[in-house]
């Protein structure tokens, strides 16, 4: 499993498709941080994923994810 380097441990990082725009994304569970590329997630690269959602046209809501798997 994948940590999220801002929750210090406590958040994993999972990755999930977004059908409505056929993109996978990696998420964290605790802070709702996303990563675009799973070979990239440090703190300097990520987006946060109500501003990533809703400049997409989208809610920024779980519901919108499937697939989210905690091993990637
Ligand atoms: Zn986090």
């Amino acid at each position: 499993m994948t940590e999220c380097p801002f929750c210090d441990g406590q958040g994993i990082v999972c990755k999930a498709r977004i059908v409505k725009l056929n993109l996978t994304i990696y998420i964290c569970d605790e802070c709702d941080t996303i990563w675009l590329d799973r070979k990239d997630i440090k703190e300097t690269n990520c987006n946060r994923f109500e501003d990533f959602m809703e400049q997409n046209g989208l809610l920024p809501l779980w519901i919108e994810l499937t697939n989210i798997q905690r091993e990637c």
